[in-house]
């Protein structure tokens, strides 16, 4: 798993393109590219940190792939290159879903600063409410929760219960403490309601629920949520 923030770059233009590799490469993220929107839509498919799109792609607009992305729960930070300098193509831009733009011809060292501001400003929580944690997410706002583009249904406490492991990575919870905190103090339940919760969770988001790579058993202790660069 790469430890710089990867960044995926979806730009026609192979002069601009170049310069956004070198000048990010530099600044020392990992960066990928796209040429087209077809192919954008492809890679945007993988796990990163930030989307950097053109508006203006050969077959299609970016807007367009603003919008499938977020209609589809994905909180990426999106970083909008554009050329239309109107002031009604930017509220457009940022109403589709984007968290920043860059009119074209644009200054390097500043998009680069852009682009490390919206990675501080997003950290491990984008957006409002939108918990991710590699491909999993949960969005506490809206309560839906998914893998990537598939939605994961999640009864009331599953949700809470994965939202609260998800807010607090790597760190260890007895099951008295996840009845306090998740099901609160008035509930009178014990401690097998937690291992069924977790149960039914790592059925619904592991790959393998006899492997789990997100809700981890700290045996003796209780439970954990692997901080995410430990997901394969
Ligand atoms: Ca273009």
């Amino acid at each position: 798993m790469p430890k710089e923030p990867r960044i995926l770059v979806v730009e026609d233009d192979m002069r601009i393109r170049r310069e956004l590799l070198d000048a990010l490469r530099s600044a020392g993220f990992e960066v990928d590219v796209a040429v087209s929107y077809r192919d954008g839509l492809v890679a945007v498919q993988r796990d990163y940190a930030l989307l950097l799109l053109d508006l203006g792609l050969p077959d299609g607009d970016g807007l367009d792939l603003v919008r499938h992305l977020r209609d589809a729960g994905r909180g990426l930070p999106i970083l909008i290159l554009t050329a239309r300098d109107t002031p009604d193509s930017r509220v457009r831009g940022l109403d589709a879903g984007a968290d920043d733009y860059v009119v074209k011809p644009f200054h390097m060292p500043e998009l680069v600063a852009r682009v490390r501001s919206i990675l501080r400003r997003s950290g491990r929580t984008v957006g409002q409410g939108l918990v991710r944690h590699g491909d999993l997410w949960v969005d506490a706002e809206t309560r839906k929760a998914g893998k990537g583009e598939a939605p994961i249904s999640l009864k009331p406490r599953e949700f809470d219960l994965l939202l609260f492991l998800m807010q607090h990575p790597g760190r260890t919870w007895t099951r008295d403490q996840l009845l306090d905190r998740v099901w609160g103090a008035g509930f009178t339940g014990d401690a097998r309601t937690v291992d069924l919760h977790v149960r039914r969770l790592r059925a619904k988001i592991e790959d393998d629920s006899s492997d789990p790579h997100f809700i981890e058993t700290v045996w003796g202790v209780g439970y954990r949520m692997a901080e995410p660069q430990e997901v394969r």
